[in-house]
């Protein structure tokens, strides 16, 4: 088809003076500013001699400057590269030596150790880009001419590559298209009736496909408004809310809002949607948002590798626990994980994913990618089910399933029965060695009320609703679950802590 840049422009409002983004400070950047200062940066990553399908790695702190650094990726074929910024010097240099980006753009204070890695990791050039638009990138780009005639792209053509979370081990690059790309931005803008006149809370990170893709795209696709955040600030966030009409958020933003007190349905009045995803919304902080907003959380399940594949519905029931509804044009099957074989409604499998939306392969790793294909599906390494209604429920990822006494226990499962608990806020089950039975169960849990710690008194009561084997033979109470800047909690820190609970 077209540029994704050029695709998204067919969506900007017909009045260039209308904002496109909101700061912290109030400043307002109007779509004539986007368009002008991603024309900048393209003509400097032109006269950096960038040219199309090379990489240009940022890592930086979120700002508005990003963004238009993104858009000047797409603007002239450059394949856009963000990387978390809480990456250590280590993680960096695998990076760089994978990516082997033809610029790097880091924060000013970190460009000396930036530089050396560079260097030794072969990469050219590196600028510098700060958190309240300082730096040597910005001010080449103020020298730049503000037109830019985007160039043409084939659908098929880079414009990302996006590390996945690391999660479940190294994280790999994800190459994704303009097409790719397109194809989830007009699907989500229609399916979550984005308009105009939407201003979205923005406090996600932009490294990630959440807060770039989902959240910019649709905005842009639109031709609607951000309130832009540095990042998720509670206070921050709660005074912003009267001001937006759509927040998207990982569920620990709304499990830090449900704990203020300001936090209620007056303020909330001129929001039409909450959408949550990147990691399960308990079905009880569901019910608890519900009870206090008004507003039933719509929550979608998506991934870097293939931007968003289902979600609940708009309109129709949105059902906590879920994961909802396939997209149009996205089909999902459950398949059986070891041979493949397509299993039946209701049955707990592998979740496999083909569409529009679904990458072009791990950059540089052309054997995984193969491995990670089957019959033309991309195989999540997520489990779930499809129920008779059709909608779709995520029970944990294939590398956390516990097999304990030969039993197949779904982690979610057992969360989802301590979650229901009064005395429980949060909790994150994981299999162990156990000498007996393979894996032993240990849940860990965020307790209601700090102090509480009768495991006991958690075991009797889930004994009326779990079988015995999948009930947990440990209960370890903590302040916090340990979690990644996306809300993710760290199993594999859970089960190096708790290794030796069984010996
Ligand atoms: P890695 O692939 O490197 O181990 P990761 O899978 O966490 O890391 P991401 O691509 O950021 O990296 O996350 C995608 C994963 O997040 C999905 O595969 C799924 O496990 C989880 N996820 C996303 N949305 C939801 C949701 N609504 N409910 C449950 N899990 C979700
Ligand atoms: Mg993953």
């Amino acid at each position: 088809m077209a540029n994704l840049y050029t695709q998204l422009q067919a969506g900007f409002p017909q009045d260039a003076a209308r904002i496109f983004a909101t700061l912290r400070d109030g400043t307002a950047i109007s779509y004539a500013q986007l368009e002008q200062a991603s024309a900048r940066y393209a003509t400097l990553l032109v006269s950096l001699d960038v040219q199309p399908g090379d990489r240009v790695a940022v890592q930086t702190p979120k700002c508005i400057d990003m963004l238009m650094l993104y858009l000047a990726c797409l603007r002239t074929g450059a394949v856009f590269l963000p990387l978390n910024p809480a990456y250590t010097a280590g993680e960096l240099d695998y990076f760089m030596r994978d990516a082997q980006p033809t610029l790097f753009v880091c924060d000013p204070g970190q460009v000396d150790a930036i530089r050396e890695l560079a260097q030794a990791a072969g990469v050219a050039r590196v600028e510098t880009l700060g958190e309240d638009g300082q730096g040597s990138l910005p001010a080449l780009a103020a020298e730049c001419a503000a037109g830019f005639a985007t160039v043409e792209r084939a659908d098929q053509d880079l414009a990302a590559i996006l590390y996945t979370s690391g999660t479940t081990g190294r994280s790999k690059g994800a190459m994704l298209s303009h097409g790719n790309l397109a194809s989830n931005a007009f699907t989500l803008k229609d399916y979550w009736r984005f308009t105009g006149e939407d201003v979205l809370l923005h406090a996600l990170p932009i490294f990630h496909t959440h807060g770039l893709f989902v959240a910019t795209n649709v905005v842009l696709a639109s031709g609607a408004s951000m309130v832009f955040q540095s990042a998720f600030d509670v206070s921050d966030v709660l005074d912003a809310l009267p001001r937006a009409t759509v927040m998207m958020g990982v569920p620990t933003f709304y499990i830090r809002l449900l704990k203020e007190a300001r936090f209620t349905r007056a303020l909330v009045t001129h929001i039409r949607l909450f959408i949550s995803g990147s990691a399960p919304l308990s079905a009880d902080i569901h019910r608890e948002f519900s009870a206090r907003t008004g507003h039933a959380i719509l929550e979608r399940y998506g991934m870097t590798e293939t931007n968003m594949n289902t979600s609940n519905p708009y309109e129709g029931d949105r059902i906590a626990g879920t994961v909802g509804l396939p997209l149009p044009g996205i089909s999902i099957r459950i398949a059986d994980p070891e041979t493949g074989a397509i299993l039946p409604q209701g049955a707990i499998g592998v979740i496999e994913i083909a569409g529009p939306n679904v990458f072009q392969g791990y950059w540089q790793m052309p054997e995984k990618t193969a491995a990670e294909f089957r019959g033309g599906y991309f195989i999540s390494g997520d489990l779930g089910l499809i129920a008779t209604n059709g909608y779709v429920s995520i029970v944990g990822r294939a590398k956390d399933l516990i097999i304990s006494g030969g039993y197949n226990v779904y982690p979610a499962e057992v969360e989802t029965a301590l979650d229901e608990l009064a005395q429980v806020r949060e909790s994150a089950v994981i299999g162990v060695p156990h000498p007996d039975m393979g894996e032993g169960i240990v849940a860990v849990v965020v307790p209601t009320e700090a102090g509480f710690a009768d495991g006991a008194a958690l075991k009797t009561t889930l004994a009326d609703t779990l079988a015995r084997f999948k009930q947990p033979r440990v209960i370890a109470f903590v302040d916090e679950l340990p979690k990644n800047g996306m809300g993710k909690v760290q199993k594999t820190v859970l089960r190096a802590e708790y290794a030796s609970a069984f010996e």
